[in-house]
């Protein structure tokens, strides 16, 4: 196996030739990728290019010393766990210690034993594997803690987290911000006609449809409300976002969509609502903003349904 692609390459730091030659020869047997090098300033250095999740190092070292590349390799890392693994002739007690709290996670006398060596080493693997399922564990729940479950896009909870940052940016740099509140016309009777499952996939593709029509990485859509969505459109003037709305009304005005066998369709109402910072600087709240997009919404619904109103806030 190629080293780079090796789980868990060793980076192997150890300035006597045989002990060296001795580690890598046992570590290899077993499958391991090692990389050698015969100090501690060289290790760091190839660890600053190079990201190594075990590193097995000598105590005394010219040049650096494994504590002090301990330290460095900790400090450095702060985010993501090397496990690191002393070679030392010194065994006293207080080595073995300053050596742990150095930042090492274990210790292992020279001469290498051949079968402790490997040991250890697959004690430092059930540990790596251990921090990478935990770190899966918790993106999983960030990822649904920000996701609406219907739909799949931002939930309510993320617009209130992230819609105050947009607005931020948005006075920092002097940009626009335009928010487009979107209301499904006359949703009720989706669920009245056709039943509430039938809404729920009604849901589901407008909620792909707004998804899918907006600048990826850029822009986002989150759902607001029950039958309410709410796309941010960052460094976007309200000239852009009416074309990009009434490319969107359009689509779900002419887009089929099938539940339960049957044919349906839908519109939408729109309110688009641009904030431009202005000479004043006056703070605008994310609440201010959103109000402003529902009244338009409001007037849109009023004025028919399947319509787009819009306005500029300039502060
Ligand atoms: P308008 O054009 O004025 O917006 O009329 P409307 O019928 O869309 O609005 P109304 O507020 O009267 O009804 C919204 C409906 O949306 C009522 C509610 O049961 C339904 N709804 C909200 N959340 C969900 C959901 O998750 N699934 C389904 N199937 N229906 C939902
Ligand atoms: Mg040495
Ligand atoms: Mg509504
Ligand atoms: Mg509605």
């Amino acid at each position: 196996m190629n080293d780079n692609c090796h789980p868990y390459p060793i980076l192997l730091a150890e300035d006597d030739l045989i002990s060296r030659q001795l580690c890598k020869k046992i570590l290899a047997r077993e499958g391991f990728a090692v990389t050698t090098v015969a100090n501690g300033r060289e290790a760091l250095e190839l660890f600053r290019q190079r990201f190594f999740p075990i590193v097995l190092t000598d105590w005394q070292m010219p040049e650096m010393e494994g504590p002090e590349l301990c330290r460095a390799i900790r400090e450095e890392n702060p985010d993501r766990y090397v496990f690191i693994v002393m070679l030392t002739s010194k065994d006293s007690k207080e080595n073995i210690i300053s050596g742990l709290e150095a930042g090492a996670d274990d210790y292992i006398a020279k001469p290498a034993h051949p079968a402790e060596l490997v040991a250890r080493i697959r004690t430092g693997i059930r540990i790596l594997e251990l921090e990478r399922s935990l770190k899966a564990a918790v993106e999983e729940i960030h990822q649904m803690s920000v996701t609406d479950p219907l739909t799949g896009i931002y939930n309510r909870g993320y617009i209130n987290k992230r819609l105050p940052q947009e607005i931020r940016r948005a006075h920092r740099y002097g940009r626009d911000l335009t928010l487009v509140l979107c209301d499904i016309d006359h949703f009720k009777r989706v669920n009245d006609t056709y039943g509430h499952l039938a809404g729920d996939a009604v849901l589901k593709s407008f909620a792909r449809c707004l998804a899918g029509s907006i600048r990826q990485q850029v822009d986002w859509v989150g759902r607001y409300g029950g039958e309410e969505f709410l796309i941010v459109l960052p460094e976007t003037h309200l000239e852009g976002a009416l074309v990009l709305t009434e490319r969107i009304r359009r689509t779900l005005e002419s887009t089929p969509i099938e539940t339960s066998g049957k044919t349906t369709g839908i519109t939408s109402s729109f309110g688009v609502a641009c904030f431009s910072p202005g000479t004043r600087k006056a703070v605008i709240t994310p609440e201010a903003l959103l109000q402003e997009a529902d009244n338009l919404l409001y007037r849109a619904k009023s004025g028919g349904r399947n319509r787009v109103e819009a306005g500029q806030l300039i502060c």
